[in-house]
């Protein structure tokens, strides 16, 4: 294998950090760029002292100068609650981040893969999503700021491409799972992890009709790198497990594989949450070969292993 220079922006992160360990262990030249809104330095600390990882604070709204042979951008907070939380600042992180690396791409004529999301579906009205949906988005909710934002980046991409010969992929990622998540990070599969471990009530908004399809952190990586090295696939193209279940049905499950006493508890449903939502992943395996290998419970059973020792520690 050829050893290449890779940026991972948003490296720090929970899908970043598992990419840096993937692409430390084959022996390649990582820089992992970071801001730490969402990510932490413990998720990488154990790469620290590797020859061929380096540690970079930035925030990706400020061009950066390296010369690499690929980039991943992850740099974006992806829960709801981070996301929400400085609005204008995700937009920001999108729009300006995807600028900054395809500026970068374009100079040092790398190859740039975007982690784009599920979210430029918005609330779909055809099920599964298949990548020629166009997607039904709010443009002025409150999840605006990030499914616009990951859709501008896409049109950014596609321009820098047509324009400049940019080098791009883009993968729409699906919800997605497993250890490093941050146990305040407010996504569903760690809230009832943390929340069934710690013996609270299980807190399901709205109904729990709703559905996602959860695709372990594992497989997502393998279809990410798979995505940058092949030839002649530049995408969107979806990634995720297209095993669907209710959130609901996700609830009762870890209830049951943590044995705990916790109640579930129905709170209202945020505004413009998807009533449902599952990948077609045809492309991704006749493309790619790619087909997710991790099965729900085994991979809750991973995730609800790390987070019990997160929080005995
Ligand atoms: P995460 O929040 O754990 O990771 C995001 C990382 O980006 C963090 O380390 C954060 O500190 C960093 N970051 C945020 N803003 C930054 C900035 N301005 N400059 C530099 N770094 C910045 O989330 P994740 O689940 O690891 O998601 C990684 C990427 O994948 C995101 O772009 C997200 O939109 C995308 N994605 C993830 C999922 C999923 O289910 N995990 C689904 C769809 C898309
Ligand atoms: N959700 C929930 N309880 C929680 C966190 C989330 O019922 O404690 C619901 C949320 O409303 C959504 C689904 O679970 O319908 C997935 O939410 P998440 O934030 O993980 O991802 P996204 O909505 O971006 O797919």
């Amino acid at each position: 294998m050829i050893i290449k220079r890779v940026l991972v922006t948003g490296g720090a992160g929970f899908l970043g950090s598992h990419l840096c360990d993937v692409l430390v262990k084959q022996g390649h030249d990582v820089i992992c760029l970071d801001n730490f809104f969402t990510g932490r330095k413990k998720n990488v600390e154990h790469l620290i002292d590797s020859h061929n990882f380096e540690l970079m604070r930035h925030d990706i709204t400020m061009p950066v100068f390296l010369e690499v042979d690929q980039i991943y951008n992850l740099a974006c907070p992806a829960s709801p609650i981070h996301y929400q939380y400085n609005a204008v600042k995700t937009i920001k992180t999108s729009v300006m981040g995807a600028i900054n690396v395809l500026g970068l791409a374009k100079r040092v004529k790398a190859r740039v893969l975007q982690a784009s999301t599920s979210e430029v579906y918005g609330d779909p009205t055809i099920h599964p999503q298949n990548e020629a949906y166009w997607g039904n988005v709010n443009p002025i909710g409150i999840r605006s700021c990030y499914d616009e934002g990951k859709r501008v980046a896409e049109t950014l991409f596609f321009d820098y491409h047509r324009m400049n010969n940019v080098d791009i992929r883009i993968m729409r990622i699906f919800n997605t799972y497993g250890p490093r998540m941050h146990p305040d990070d407010g996504r569903v599969v760690s809230n009832f992890i943390v929340q069934a471990l710690g013996k609270k009530d299980i807190t399901i908004y709205g109904d729990g009709s709703q559905t996602r399809s959860f695709c372990y952190v594992d497989d997502l990586i393998d279809g990410m790198m798979r995505l940058m090295n092949a030839e002649g696939v530049q995408g969107p193209i979806n990634m995720g497990n297209p095993r669907e279940f209710t959130i609901k049905e996700l609830a009762e499950k870890v209830i049951e594989l943590t044995a705990s006493p916790s109640k579930i508890v129905y709170k209202s449903l945020p505004s413009d949450d998807p009533k449902q939502r599952r990948p077609d992943i045809t492309l991704a395996t006749e493309k790619l070969g790619w087909n997710p290998e991790v099965m729900l419970e085994q991979g809750l059973k991973k995730t609800i292993e790390y987070f019990s020792k997160l929080i005995d520690c």
